[in-house]
């Protein structure tokens, strides 16, 4: 992906609300209903992407600001 990244602080990440919004984005973005998963690691740049299996592509990347 070529956007940049959302920035999410570390208190919210994996929280309800986090979730809620990450949701949210997925169904606006055509991915209503399709699964979908977070991928990244902490390591070394704590970077997450919500990836959709069904479509095969990352719907969001995100940088957890620690
Ligand atoms: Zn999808």
């Amino acid at each position: 992906m070529t956007s940049e990244p959302v920035h999410v602080p570390q208190a919210v990440f994996g929280g309800d609300e986090f979730w809620r919004r990450l949701d949210r984005l997925a169904d606006e973005r055509g991915h209503r209903g399709h699964t979908r998963g977070l991928v990244g690691e902490s390591q070394p740049d704590n970077r997450y992407r919500l990836y959709c299996d069904r479509c095969d592509v990352a719907i969001v990347e995100m940088a957890v600001d620690r």
